[in-house]
C-alpha cells in the first residue's frame, strides 16, 4: 500500500487516498476545536488517544458483528481503512441527557433518559450541522429508508455492546456520535469513536472524561484522554 495525496482535512483528522482505490488512510491530529470551529486549541496527544481508542473499539464491535471501515493500524496516529462514501448524516446516540439535549429539553445533565434517544444532523459546516429528521433525509435524499433502517439498528447495536464493555470499565457512556459510510453495496461504521465524539463519565464520581474538558476550559483535558486509553487498554 502507497500512501497518496491527502483528499480532505477536517477538524480533527486528514484523510490520504492510497494506490487502492478502495483504501484511504486517516491521520489524527491533536487539533481541537468546538462550538462548530469558534473555539479552537490543541490537546497534546489526542490524536494518537483518538486514533488507539477508535480502534481498540471497532475491534471490539467486530467481534459483536458490526462491520466497520477499520482495516489495520499503521502506527500510532494513522490506520488504513475501507474508503467509504460517507453518508452526510451524524447519528446521535444519547443514554442520558447531557450538553444540546439538556438545553432543548430543559432536563439537568446526567437525567436519565426512559429509553436510548437518537437524533440525525445534516453534516454540513456551513449549516452548524442542524438537527433533521428521517422526513428530511429521504425528501434531501441523503439515504435511502432502507439505508436509515440499517443505520438506526447498527447504531443502537454499538450503544449495547459499548454502554457494556465501558461499564464493566467503571465509565458511562451518557452519548455518542457516530458517522456511516456506503462500501460494495453495503453499510459500514466509519470516522472514529473516542473521547471527541463520546461523553464518557466515570460511573462512580461523574467525572468527566471527554471533550467536554476542552469545551468548557474544566482543565486536565491531557490526563482525561490519557485515563481513558489506559482504561481501554487495561494499563
Ligand atoms: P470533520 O471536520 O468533517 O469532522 P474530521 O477531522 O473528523 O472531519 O476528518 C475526517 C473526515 O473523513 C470526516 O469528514 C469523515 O466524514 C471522513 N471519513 C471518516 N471515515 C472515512 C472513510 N472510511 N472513508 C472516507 N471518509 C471518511
Ligand atoms: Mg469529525
Amino acid at each position: 500500500m502507497i500512501q497518496g495525496k491527502m483528499i480532505y482535512e477536517g477538524k480533527a483528522k486528514q484523510v490520504f487516498v492510497t494506490d487502492d482505490p478502495t483504501l484511504a488512510v486517516i491521520h489524527y491530529k491533536d487539533d481541537a476545536t468546538a462550538f462548530n470551529g469558534l473555539k479552537r486549541g490543541t490537546v497534546v496527544g489526542k490524536g494518537v488517544v483518538n486514533n488507539l481508542v477508535s480502534n481498540h473499539l471497532f475491534k471490539l464491535l467486530a467481534g459483536h458483528g458490526v462491520e466497520s471501515h477499520f482495516v489495520e493500524q499503521l502506527n500510532d496516529r494513522d490506520t488504513l481503512v475501507h474508503r467509504v462514501e460517507i453518508v452526510p448524516v451524524e447519528v446521535i446516540v444519547r443514554n442520558i441527557a447531557a450538553g444540546s439535549l439538556s438545553k432543548r429539553i430543559g432536563y439537568p445533565e446526567g437525567t436519565k433518559l426512559r429509553c436510548t434517544v437518537l437524533e440525525y444532523c445534516y453534516k454540513d459546516d456551513d449549516l452548524g450541522d442542524p438537527m433533521i429528521n428521517e422526513t428530511h433525509i429521504a425528501a434531501m435524499g441523503l439515504a435511502t429508508p432502507e439505508e436509515m433502517a440499517t443505520i438506526a439498528a447498527m447504531a443502537l447495536k454499538v450503544n449495547e455492546v459499548l454502554t457494556a464493555y465501558l461499564m464493566g470499565l467503571n465509565l458511562s457512556l451518557i452519548d455518542f456520535k457516530l458517522e456511516f459510510g456506503r462500501f460494495e453495496g453495503r453499510i459500514l461504521l466509519a470516522d472514529e469513536i473516542s473521547p471527541d465524539t463520546c461523553r464518557f463519565w466515570d460511573a462512580r464520581t461523574g467525572e468527566k472524561l471527554d471533550k467536554d474538558r476542552f469545551r468548557r476550559d474544566l482543565g486536565d483535558v491531557e490526563e482525561a484522554y490519557q485515563e481513558i486509553l489506559n482504561r481501554l487498554m487495561g494499563a
